[in-house]
This record gives C-alpha cells, structure tokens and sequence, in this order.
C-alpha cells in the first residue's frame, strides 16, 4: 500500500517514515506543500498523511488540488491547529479524517486502519477476464496470477476499459477519465497508452483483449 507523507518537521516525518515502513507501508515523503503537489502528480497513492502548516503551498491547498484532479487517496490530517473551524475546512477540502498533534501512534494506527477498511469497502468489485485479474482496492494487475507492472496511468486506463466492459469508451472518455481538466496533454495520449497496454499485455500473454473500434474507440468486449 502506498502512502505519500507530507510533513515538515524532519523530527516528526523521520519518526513517522520508521514507524509506517515497519508496518509494510510503501512510503513517498515530501517536505513541503510543493513537493506533495509533485508526488501527486506522477503517482497513485492508497493513503495521504498531510499536515497543515507547509512551507510553499500550504496543506489545505495541496487537499483542495489534489479533489480537483479526482484524486481518491483517503486524507489523514495530521495537524496542530486545534480548533472546530480547522477540523470543518479540513473536512470540506476533502480529508477523511483529522488527528490533532500530538498524538499518540496507537492512535494513528487505529485511524489509519479505520480508513484503509472504508477504502477497501469503497472499491469498485475484483475483475478477472482469462488469465487477467485486476483488484481495484489494491492496484494489482495479475496474469495467471504473476503481478504484471503497469505505470499508474496504464492501469487507469485498464481499470477504466474493464469497468466498461462490453461498451466502446471513446478516446474523450477515457482522456477524462485519466487526466485532470488542466493538463496540458492532448487525447492522442490515449493511442500512446493503448499501445504500450497492448504491449505489456501481450508479454504477459494476454492478446487481443482491448479491440479498436476505427472512428469510435476502444472496447473490451
Ligand atoms: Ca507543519
């Protein structure tokens, strides 16, 4: 599970990045609001714990973007500001939950865990087609059960074709479904990434999954 840590205390992000990678977590962390916006950006994560008071951009700009573009990380606020008002904007910008510093890390285990169960209760169902087994709540794409690697936007695209199953999705659609409103790339992106997802998927051994419908777009029939 992958989790992006966005704090700027060294003190208290090098505790957090021992504790959370003693428990499995796969950890990204940014020092600055910034940073944070870069990470979201180029990846996918399952979990964001994100304190408030950030150099550069502060953090509730960095939950308001991160909405913006549809990101659908579950949002633990890590913050010292104590008050009602902190705790509702936090919540209104998109967080899921609001743990006030300092706090115990009993504490933040069981938050954590309280998240990651909604989150996995959240997911779109499992999908297997042949050999192929796509786990939303996890990310993995498996062939005959051996995990194939995908870049994050390979498996948007992937998850977003089989959630459509047996519907042509045009290339609009899927570019919609990948990308945020602002970004600068043009939907011939989806040719590009159709064609690296073939690729990998006919190494893997799975052929002619996605068909090309001319003048339409792609379906997984
Ligand atoms: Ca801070």
């Amino acid at each position: 599970m992958r989790l992006l840590l966005v704090e700027d205390s060294d003190t208290l992000r090098d505790k957090l990045l021992a504790w959370l990678s003693a428990r499995g977590w796969q950890v990204d962390e940014a020092a600055d609001g910034a940073a944070a916006l870069a990470y979201l950006d180029a990846y996918e994560y399952h979990m964001v714990l994100l304190d408030l008071g950030l150099p550069r951009v502060d953090g509730l700009t960095v939950l308001a973007r991160l909405r913006e573009r549809g990101g659908t990380a579950r949002v633990l606020v890590l913050s010292a500001r104590d008050q009602v008002a902190d705790r509702v904007a936090a919540l209104d910008a998109g967080g899921d939950d609001y743990l006030v510093k300092p706090f115990s890390f009993d504490e933040l285990a069981s938050r954590l865990q309280a998240l990651m169960r909604r989150s996995l209760a959240a997911a779109p169902p499992r999908v297997s087609i042949g050999p192929l087994d796509l786990d939303p709540a996890t990310r993995r794409v498996q062939v005959d059960g051996a995990p194939l690697a995908l870049s994050p936007k390979e498996y948007l695209l992937l998850e977003a074709l089989l959630a459509a199953r047996g519907r042509v999705m045009t290339r609009g659609a899927l570019f919609e479904a990948l990308y945020d409103s602002r970004s600068e790339a043009s939907d011939k992106v989806i040719e590009v990434l159709v064609s690296t997802l073939r690729a990998k998927l006919a190494r893997a051994g799975v052929d002619d999954l996605i068909e090309t419908r001319r003048g339409f777009g792609y379906l997984v029939p």
